[in-house]
């Protein structure tokens, strides 16, 4: 059992605040992936966990055992980081040995692994090559190997498909999905891609600004961002908001039409929806069509609803032209609404 607790976890760089109380649990054999911009605190927390940086507060529990004090090599963890450090002067086959060998696992052992893990990886081919003489790409996929070998318990990744080429980082991104979801261990996971994220985790982290601003099932995230920043975060192209406000008959209006809002909210609020959750009919949101982009199965409609641009995915059937105007009916069951002053979603 490797469930990993974080308990009001915070650091600080002198007076800057990189994490605020972080509070996480990870249940065992979960996929966390930690989401955010640069700068909003992901690796920093990877790092407390590894035992690469010691949190200025809080604690860090791996499988029972609380673990902040503990050096790396005690955690029980394996991790593959950006600067994926592996040796040069080792072939790709030491590489992968190297922690089963500290470990003094017997000869015939270590060589199942590391033949079944580069196979996994595909670079059973270049086991005899050093390590120096391999591109970015080929020494990630080393890295991502050694970690496996170890069979480790939890498995600390940072941007582990950082430099692979679009179509080599899609198909490794399914290969991994596949490799830890038959393991049993517990994965954490830092991206800045949302595709990545959304892809492969059994939870997000949506982290901005040193805090976790939601921690859910990407289907969940996407559909039911706790916070606006989520909102807008995740999602290409992106949601839209505009502007509510409550009238004498309770219902919001939003742009010139009137919609069924929160029981619980104020006389103002945001109202938001996804691009794909509009459909063409009377008495939606009039939108000045500016620019359309056909993207063969749908087409991409921006548009302009009260001076602020609004997007639209639409049927690629649909004929459209810049300067039409359109009539965008929001999915009822697909509108969100967020509180103006705190940002969070209101039901
Ligand atoms: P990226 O995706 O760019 O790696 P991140 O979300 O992983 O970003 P962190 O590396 O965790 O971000 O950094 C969080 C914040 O803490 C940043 O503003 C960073 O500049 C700051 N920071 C990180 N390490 C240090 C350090 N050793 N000294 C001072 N500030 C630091």
């Amino acid at each position: 059992m490797a469930e990993i607790l974080i308990k009001g976890v915070a650091k600080s760089f002198g007076s800057f605040t990189a994490l605020h109380s972080i509070d996480l649990t990870i249940a065992d054999q979960e996929f966390m992936v930690l989401l955010g911009a640069s700068g909003c605190g992901k690796t920093t927390l990877l790092r407390i966990i590894a035992g690469l940086e010691s949190p200025t507060q809080g604690e860090v529990w791996i499988g029972g055992k609380r673990v902040d004090q503990l050096p790396p090599r005690e955690r029980g963890i394996a991790m593959v980081f950006q600067n994926y450090a592996v040796f040069p002067h080792l072939t790709v086959y030491e590489n992968i040995a190297f922690g089963l060998r500290m470990k003094k696992l017997p000869q015939a052992e270590v060589d199942t692994r590391v033949k079944r893990t580069a196979e996994l990886m595909h670079i059973e081919q270049l086991l005899k090559r050093y390590s120096g003489q391999l591109s970015g790409g080929q020494r990630q996929r080393v890295a991502v190997a050694r970690a496996l070998a170890m069979e480790p318990d939890v498995i600390l990744m940072d941007e582990p498909l950082s430099n692979l080429d679009a179509l080599l980082r899609l198909e490794m991104r399914a290969e991994l999905k596949g490799v830890l979801a038959n393991s049993k261990t517990t994965t954490i996971y830092v991206t800045h891609d949302q595709v990545e994220a959304m892809s492969l985790a059994d939870r997000i982290s949506v982290m901005n600004g040193g805090h976790i601003v939601q921690a859910a099932s990407p289907v969940e995230v996407y559909r039911n961002p706790a916070a606006r920043f989520v909102g807008s975060f995740i999602g290409n192209p992106p949601m839209n908001f505009l502007p509510a406000t409550r009238n004498g008959d309770g219902r919001y209006h939003v742009a010139g039409i009137a919609l069924d809002g929160p029981s619980q909210g104020g006389a103002k609020l945001e109202f938001a929806i996804r691009p794909e959750d509009l459909t063409i009919a009377a008495g939606g949101l009039k939108a000045t069509a500016r620019v359309i982009e056909p993207l063969g199965a749908h087409t991409l409609v921006t548009s302009e609803v009260d001076g602020k641009l609004f997007r639209a995915v639409l049927d690629s059937d649909l004929k459209v032209a810049p300067g039409d105007e359109l009539s965008l009916v929001p999915k009822p069951d697909r509108v969100r609404w967020f509180d103006l002053e705190t940002s969070k979603a209101v039901n």
